[in-house]
Order: structure tokens, then sequence, then C-alpha cells
């Protein structure tokens, strides 16, 4: 099925008909149709800027200027670039490290990650046969704790206990050395979001990552974040070492044009993708398939 990037870049063809060949102003032209694109998927401004430049280097050699289908050859190049960009293979979690590995979640309040930690529980369970321990570090959010014992419990996996008048410090420690001692092999921590980049919870979750030195660090952001999305995941790149990152809500109405914004800012590949707000609603994420998603 022709996309619509694909139907517009044709007309635009079709317009130029007569003209023995395609010039750079043509290209220019399908350019054009293609930044609208990925600004009407809400990918960031700047990184817009970057990957049409990079584009539009391939897209003045032969292969589109002597093509005969220069539309399509266009949106082959931008799908190409747009899978490359946001992928490198399958990216499953990493789990090389003296057991129990401890996997380290962060981003936004209400980005999905207690419901992502539980996803990941099953999902280490069921298709690593792995043995997983939870904990929540949220002291601010005595429901976020309640939350995830909740979550964990319908995972299959085992949660361990923290209150609000416990530092997350101890309570990550509290829950690391349980893990050794009842032979864990993951050890999941949620942490406490803000609905905003805050100083303190940012020197709160690097303090975690010094005591816990996580295998995974993963950064969940929400696909629906569109363009706010690059600044999130800048203020969290800066904050900590990100192994990976988690889009979830992809099954909203967004294009997802926030996978390669934070991609690109954060380097770190994108892993999982949220599907559903149900505990099997974790996908192993397609960047091939998702490339046709933003362009339309
Ligand atoms: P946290 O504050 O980052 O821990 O976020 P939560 O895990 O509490 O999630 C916030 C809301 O988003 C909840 O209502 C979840 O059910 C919902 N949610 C999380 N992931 C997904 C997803 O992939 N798809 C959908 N539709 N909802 C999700």
């Amino acid at each position: 099925m022709a996309s619509a990037l694909t139907e517009k870049l044709t007309r635009l063809v079709k317009e130029m008909r007569g003209q023995a060949r395609i010039t750079e102003a043509n290209v220019q032209d399908m350019l054009r149709e293609v930044r609208m694109a990925l600004l009407e998927a809400d990918v960031a401004l700047p990184v817009v800027r970057d990957f049409i430049a990079r584009v539009k280097e391939k897209a003045l050699g032969q292969e589109v200027l002597g093509s005969l289908k220069p539309g399509q050859a266009l949106v082959g190049i931008v799908n190409k670039e747009l899978a490359a960009t946001m992928g490198e293979g399958v990216a499953d979690i990493n789990l090389n490290a003296q057991p129990p590995a401890v996997i380290l979640m962060a981003g936004l309040q209400g980005a999905g990650k207690t419901t992502t930690t539980a996803k990941l529980a099953k999902h280490l369970i069921e298709k690593r046969k792995k043995k997983v321990l939870t904990v929540s570090g949220d002291v601010y959010r005595p429901a976020a704790i309640e939350q995830l014992k909740t979550v964990t419990k319908q995972a299959g996996a085992e949660w361990f206990p923290s209150t609000p008048d416990q530092k997350p410090r101890d309570i990550a420690l509290g829950a690391l050395d349980y893990a050794k001692k009842h032979f864990f092999d993951v050890l999941l921590v949620d942490t406490a979001g803000r609905l905003a980049i805050d100083e303190v919870l940012m020197q709160e979750i690097k303090d975690l990552h010094a005591v816990l030195t996580p295998v995974e660090t993963l950064f969940v952001v929400d696909a629906m974040q569109g363009q706010d999305a690059v600044n999130t995941a800048k203020a969290f790149k800066e904050a900590l070492p990100l192994t990976g990152i988690v889009l979830t809500k992809l099954d909203g109405d967004s294009r997802g044009g926030a996978a390669l914004s934070v991609r690109q800012v954060t380097g770190a590949p994108i892993k999982f993708a949220g599907v559903s707000e149900k505990i099997d609603g974790l996908e192993v994420f397609d960047a091939e398939r998702h490339a046709g998603r933003i362009l339309g």
C-alpha cells in the first residue's frame, strides 16, 4: 500500500512531467513534503532539520535523480534512513551481569514507568525464564508503591516492600541484598517521576544509579509527548548513562515521531514499545514498521 507521502511525491513528480529529467529543485520540493510529514508526526524541529540534511545528500545521488520513479525512490531512501536512525537490529534487555542484573527505570511521572516495570517483569519471566524482583523507590507517592505491588502480582514476579518514610537509596540497597540472598536473576527498580524535569529528583536518580550500578538504565517516554519528548530526553541523558528507551502509548493516535527525536537525542536504542495498558502490552520495537507509521 502506498503511503500518504508516496502519493504526495508521486503527484509532485507528475507535475514535473515534460521535463527530460528531474532537477535539484524538484528534489527540494519533494524534501519539503518529507519535512512536512515528519513535522506532522511530531518529530522535533532540530531533529527534522538534521534528518533532512542527511537524506538530501543521498537524494541528490543517482538513485533519485536518475530514477524513472523518483518519488518512490525518495520514499525508499527516507524509509531506510528512518529505520536506520531508529533501530539497530534486535535490542532485547541486556542481562550480562553478576545476578541480580539490575534494571533502573527512569522517566517523567505518567510516562508509564510502573506499568512498564511490570510488563518487563512478565517479559523476562516468560521469554527469558528469569526470577524477577521489583521494588519502588517512589517515596513521594504511596499510591505508586501500591500500584507496583498490584501489577507485579499480575506479572507473576515478586515485589519487595518499601514505605514513604524510607530513603530511596536504603530501599534500593535493601532490595539488592534481598535479591542476592534469594537468588533472583533480575531486580527491576521503579523510580519517582515528576511532571517536569526537577533537579532534586535528577540527583536522587543519579545517586540510585551510583549505588545500584544497573546493567540497564531505561528511559521510559510517552509517545504522545511529541515535541516535548526532546527536552525530557536531553535532561535524562545528561543525568544518566541511558542504555535503552521504552516508548509507551504507541496504541494512541500519535504518529510516533517522538521515537526519532528521542533516539537521536539520547543515542540509546529503542528497545520496547508499550502498546496497551495491559500487562502483556509490550512489544519489541520494530524500527522498520515504525518508519512507515511516522511517514503516515
Ligand atoms: P508512571 O507514573 O511513569 O509510573 O506511569 P504509570 O505506569 O502509572 O502509567 C501512567 C498511565 O499510562 C496509566 O494509566 C497506565 O495505564 C498508562 N499506560 C502506560 N503504558 C501504556 C501504554 O503503552 N499504552 C496505554 N494506552 N497506556 C499506558
